[in-house]
């Protein structure tokens, strides 16, 4: 899983459910503000039904007072009820109706309007008015139950919408912990945990133990972050197992100018009688070249070293390349006795600005190989020309070859041909620093082999 989506997963969770919880939260709040207004709605409603009833009665005890005694305080009582009565009726048709109760609000209007109608005279028979009394009194009765039946059920659900609320807001409540928890739960398992993993890899890798590796779990960026560490340290442990490789061939390669110099010197001893004198200088010679050896080793060594550095100048110089090309061969040419060393030059001479130490270390290099290269023997052919503004010298063998995978990868550091490397040792940096040397001057090193028939590696300078 990538850090993006556990992150968006994670919002997009906790969005939900506060979505959720507030719309529930809503709702029951409209639905209670319903509720609570047509209860309102109801407690007044039986207020004007009451009162209603009590101005009844009122009106109905004064006119039976104006009947037996006609005092104007019981006319006047009987018509301020009377007024009253009038009052609470339009206040009650004010009041918004529900459909359960609209007919039998309908019934009690036409009662107290009839009864209102009825008293409008001022004498009347007793008897009939008893029965109207009852009547109206019975009809505003029943509008009463039936809105404070209303009454009942509208608590009832407000009852229920506040239990309903009480367990959403539970629910949600446990919902939004249960969410924080598997949110932690995750980050703890896909970032916390691979996290230390991590560090705990790279504190063991830094106090030494090169074999630590860093454990590929959690989100996808610190697999890719485990993944790289581990590239990383796979690959410095490669590289520390080939400079111990190269420090070994390096002793090795050493160890026989030494041991030739060590023997030639161990005959011109103190306690010995001096030689005669051209075994002298043929001794002198020889301790000469074995130095020189041993100082080009070092000296490749070094150079290889500043150029991993970054660190190549370049002390440029114009010089015939002719001369360059034929003070390498010179230089083989005791040596290789297997060998026919060929060199093929130019009539004219062939400047070339460049740094001649450099340049011949990269040609030293190009024939050393194709003498170690070609180990039956055979012609090794160096040939100077000049193409254009170009300077080319081209060093030719017919030994074992190069397959074509492997020439793209020659000019690896540290890449040796397989079927090559059991031919000769070697640590494969030679060809790397030669194509840095000839990068450095502007030029470059190509190849052409054939596996099994020979090779041909062509230095190209700007002249
Ligand atoms: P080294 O010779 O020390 O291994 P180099 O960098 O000089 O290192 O060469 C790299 C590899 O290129 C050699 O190991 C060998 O496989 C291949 N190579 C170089 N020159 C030749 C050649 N003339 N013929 C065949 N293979 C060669």
């Amino acid at each position: 899983m990538k850090l993006k989506t556990l992150a968006a997963a994670s919002t997009a969770w906790l969005a939900a459910l506060a979505l959720l919880t507030a719309s529930g939260f809503t709702l029951s709040a409209t639905y209670m503000t319903r509720e609570v207004t047509c209860l309102f709605n109801i407690v007044r409603e039986v207020r004007s039904i009451t009162q209603l009833e009590v101005h009844l009665l009122s009106h109905e005890r004064e006119s039976a007072r104006v009947a037996l005694a006609h005092l104007p305080e019981h006319v006047g009582a009987r018509d301020a009820a009377r007024r009253e009565l009038s009052r609470w009726l339009e206040d009650a048709r004010e009041q918004p109706v529900t459909a359960e109760s609209a007919s039998v609000f309908e019934e009690a209007e036409r009662e107290i309007e009839r009864y209102l109608a009825t008293h409008t005279q001022e004498h009347r028979q007793a008897g009939a008015s008893h029965d109207e009394v009852d009547r109206t009194f019975a009809a505003l009765e029943r509008l009463l139950a039936t809105r404070l039946a209303e009454a009942r059920i509208a608590r009832q659900r407000v009852d229920e919408v506040h239990r309903l609320s009480e367990i959403v807001s539970l629910g949600a409540a446990g919902m939004l912990l249960a969410g924080v928890l598997l949110a932690l739960w995750q980050l703890r398992r896909c970032v916390y945990r691979p996290l230390l993993s991590i560090r705990a890899a790279i504190d063991r890798y830094g106090a030494g133990s090169h074999d630590a590796r860093a454990p590929q779990g959690g989100l996808d960026e610190l697999r890719e972050i485990a993944v790289a560490f581990n590239e990383m340290a796979a690959a410095l442990a490669e590289q520390r197992k080939r400079q111990l490789g190269i420090l070994a061939s390096v002793a090795h390669d050493l160890r026989n100018p030494l041991a030739a110099l060590k023997l030639t010197v161990d005959g011109l001893r103190p306690d010995r009688p001096l030689p005669h004198e051209e075994r002298l200088r043929s001794m002198l010679t020889r301790i000469g070249k074995e130095a020189a050896r041993c100082d080009r080793m070092l000296t490749d060594l070094m150079d290889i070293a500043r150029i991993e550095g970054g660190e190549l100048d370049l002390r440029r110089e114009t010089r015939d390349a002719r001369e360059l090309a034929r003070d390498v061969v010179e230089l083989y040419r005791p040596t290789a006795t297997a060998h026919e060393l060929g060199l093929s030059l130019p009539d004219e001479p062939v400047p070339l600005c460049c740094d001649p130490i450099r340049i011949e270390q990269v040609l030293n290099n190009l024939v050393a190989n194709a003498i170690k290269y070609s180990p039956a023997g055979g012609a090794v052919q160096v040939t100077v020309a000049r193409v254009g503004a170009e300077v080319s010298i081209a060093v030719s063998d017919r030994g074992v070859g190069i397959a074509a995978d492997d020439q793209r990868r020659l000019f690896e550091r540290y890449f040796r041909a397989p079927s090559s490397s059991g031919v000769a040792p070697g640590v494969g940096l030679g060809l790397w620093a030669a194509l840095r040397i000839a990068e450095a001057h502007g030029g470059r090193i190509e190849v052409t082999s054939t596996a099994g028939r020979g090779s041909t590696f062509t230095l190209r300078l700007p002249s």
